[in-house]
């Protein structure tokens, strides 16, 4: 079986295997000794230790990977001038798709109306992390301390330095040839760390899915089915209608093909829940999958696991609308752009880890005066919305990817057409 294959297995062996066993479980047809042995032991102990060396151990090599795969991707980049315009297609192709996501999103939530006649008792207290100001996020993109910036994990600044390492370096010429090629050596190192990684990826899948559906449920899905549903509906249509145009219309290749290559990727996210997490893949798949250049691809995925969070942002749209229409809020056309400005801008400042999108959930409410207590409303279903979304939001950053890619002609239309 080839790895795609194997990873979609793990996904549903789990997901079948944690349902079963969560329904066991609470019909008590385990008896104590078995809920000990497949709950307490092998669920939560065993599964739940594996899941999570899995994730540490994607986290583990995002910043040197990102570091050296980015100089590396400078120094083959021509010219400096070149750099300034990847940057600005990259850059504003990542807003535009976050602005369309999040207007979709109002809009069918004004159709579906998903808040409207929600018997729902609506809580009054709600404790939300606070998301920074945008000056701060546009200060904080630039690094004092390039081993703090590391240490933190803090990836803007890390993009920032591996630029301006990888300029500088380039203008070393022949002086700095050997520090290139050691570069080069070192990317290699990493992307062969992660290749081990994909390797054992089917079991850490099936690790974290299993014990996440042993626990979650679909019940809690009840009074919110119409936000729930509305939400997943949006977030395939935008997946399938929006980044299918913009592959055809500005990249000229067929969807359909990418759709399948991004597959594997799909169920990453959905494991982990983090676009950052996920990055290593995400960089693996836009590279050896569909034919982006090191050159791009080491540039448009790190930054776009920051930045570019169309489900997150179609996440905020509906609840947005659900929540002004549970409390019995009106909200005027001013108050909705407000809410596509603050949504698109939210994304740049917060990192893609597991349940971010509730903290900047919480920014956009307070900007159009919705109370934020909301948010404790659709908390219940967020966990598996979390990961629907998190699937949306990297398989843009692999769409934004190609279409910059094809446009400074960094594009291997071959490995894009390879069946593997
Ligand atoms: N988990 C999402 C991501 O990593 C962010 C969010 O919507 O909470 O992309």
């Amino acid at each position: 079986m080839n790895l795609t294959s194997r990873i979609i297995l793990a996904m549903l062996l789990a997901t079948i295997g944690g349902i079963s066993l969560k329904f066991f479980n609470d019909g008590g047809y385990l008896g104590s000794f078995g809920e000990l042995i497949l709950v307490d032991f092998f669920t939560e102990g065993v599964l739940d230790i594996i899941g999570q060396i899995f994730i540490a151990s994607l986290r583990l090599v995002i910043v040197p990977l990102v570091f050296f795969s980015l100089v590396c991707g400078v120094v083959s980049i021509s010219s400096t001038s070149r750099l300034g315009s990847i940057s600005i297609k990259t850059l504003s192709l990542y807003l535009l798709t976050t602005a369309i996501a999040i207007s979709l999103a109002l809009a069918f939530a004004l159709l579906f109306n998903p808040g409207v006649g929600i018997d729902l008792a609506l809580p009054t207290s709600f404790e939300s992390a606070s998301a920074p100001s945008l000056k701060e996020v546009l200060i904080n993109i630039f690094p004092t301390n390039p081993v703090a910036a590391m240490a933190e994990g803090n990836m803007l600044q890390i993009i920032v330095f591996s630029l301006l390492f990888g300029i500088a370096l380039k203008s070393l010429g022949s002086a700095g040839e050997s520090l290139k090629r050691s570069f080069e050596v070192l990317n290699e190192l990493m992307i062969n760390l992660v290749k081990m990684l994909i390797e054992v990826a089917p079991y850490g899948i099936f690790a974290l899915l299993f014990s996440l559906f042993a626990v979650q449920g679909f019940g809690m899905i009840g009074d919110l089915a119409k936000y729930f549903f509305l939400l997943v509906f949006v977030l395939i249509f935008h997946a399938f209608f929006t980044y299918g145009s913009l592959l055809s219309i500005l990249g000229r290749v067929n969807p359909a093909l990418f759709f399948t290559k991004v597959r594997s990727l799909a169920v990453f996210a959905f494991s982990t829940s983090s676009s950052s997490a996920t990055m290593p893949i995400t960089l693996d798949t836009v590279k050896n999958q569909l034919g982006v250049r090191p050159s791009i691809g080491s540039f448009t995925v790190p930054l776009g696991a920051t930045i570019n969070m169309d489900g997150t942002a179609i996440m905020q749209g509906i609840a947005t609308v659900f929540i002004s229409q549970a409390y019995n809020i009106d909200l005027t056309m001013i108050d909705y752009l407000m809410v596509i400005l603050t949504a698109t801008l939210a994304s740049i400042g917060t990192a893609g880890v597991p349940g971010v999108g509730l903290i900047m959930l919480a920014m956009v409410l307070e900007q159009v005066g919705l109370p934020v207590e909301g948010i404790a409303l659709i908390i219940g279903v967020d966990r598996l919305l979390d990961m629907t979304r998190t699937a949306v939001n990297v398989c843009g950053d692999a769409m934004v990817s190609c279409v910059v890619a094809i446009s400074e002609d960094e594009f291997d239309s071959e490995i894009f057409s390879s069946k593997n």
